[in-house]
């Protein structure tokens, strides 16, 4: 029994007044001890909520009294490691940061199920699965056969998508994290004239834990401080990249800790320490670094 738990939980939803509710549900969580991060916009909520059960149950319970998330979808994982150690809810203009202004959720592509999905592998369909997320996600781990574009920013998307013109009329699959980027990324391609376009129902989350040692290759990035999920047992599924500086495969990542820096490293546990969270030594003689990790 894992002694956390981390929920994951989005919805597209009118919400005539964020601000209010950001303020009344910070001031609840304070008071009940959660920690994570909680998203709200006039068009909905996005978070990720850490603690042990209990609080968690709370929590949910919370949320479902209002009607209009009494239906919202809460994917769990459990962990004995602390994956948020402050509570903030922020209000934003959009849940997730698109850039996609003019992108009807109506038109967002119907969702196939991870035992869809792994039926689509398993009979060899005709398919192409491409990765909605950032290079440094899909670097650390995606879908077998996937293609990974190389952005560094959701926004990038529509570039991505001109790029995949040649599969107009082909079976496309869109994946990311927990779904909510593909709800708008798999519309955009429908409105520029895929004609065959799915999601997947919860994302990656919801497939890595019904079918580890499956499809999915390697660990998956998480924005929190357990920075990584590793779901695969078997030793070939485990890893797709290696560290930056010794090679080993591994699926761990650091931000560089030279603040001027920040880049995103994939590295080792042990080159992280001989390091000391940097990615060269240049940065490492910084004297603007980040202070947490060390005390
Ligand atoms: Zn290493
Ligand atoms: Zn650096």
């Amino acid at each position: 029994m894992s002694k956390y738990k981390i929920i994951s939980f989005y919805k597209y939803v009118t919400i005539v007044d964020p601000e209010t509710l950001a303020k009344e549900h910070l001031s609840w969580c304070i008071e009940n001890e959660l920690k994570g991060k909680v998203y709200l916009a006039e068009e909905g909520i996005n978070g990720s909520v850490f603690g042990d059960d209990k609080k968690i149950e709370k929590y949910k319970n919370h949320l479902y009294q209002y009607p209009m998330f009494a239906d919202i979808w809460f994917k769990e994982t459990s962990t004995d490691e602390i994956a948020f150690t402050k509570m903030h809810v922020r209000v934003k203009s959009e849940i997730v940061n698109s850039g996609l202004v003019n992108t009807s959720l109506a038109h967002t592509a119907p969702k196939l199920t991870p035992e869809q999905l792994l039926k689509f592998y398993e009979d060899e369909k005709d398919f192409i699965i491409v990765d909605a997320r950032n290079w440094y996600e899909s670097k650390i781990g995606k879908f077998k056969n996937a293609i990974t574009p190389q952005i560094t920013h959701f926004r990038e998307w529509p570039k991505v998508v001109e790029s995949l013109n040649q599969y107009k009329d082909k079976t496309i699959i869109t994946y990311c994290t927990g779904g909510i980027r593909c709800e708008k990324a798999s519309a955009y391609m429908r409105e520029q004239g895929f004609n065959n376009v799915y999601q997947i129902d919860g994302g990656i989350l919801n497939y890595i834990q019904k079918f580890p040692d499956t499809y999915w290759e390697g660990g998956m990035f998480v924005f929190d401080d357990r920075r990584v999920l590793e779901p695969n047992t078997k030793e070939e599924l485990k890893y797709t990249a290696n560290c930056h500086f010794c090679g080993k495969p591994t699926a761990y990542h650091i931000n560089c800790h030279n603040l001027d820096c920040d880049k995103i490293i994939i590295c080792c546990h042990e080159c992280k320490t001989i390091n000391e969270y940097c990615c060269s030594d240049k940065c490492r003689a910084s004297l603007n670094k980040r202070k947490s990790f060390y005390g």
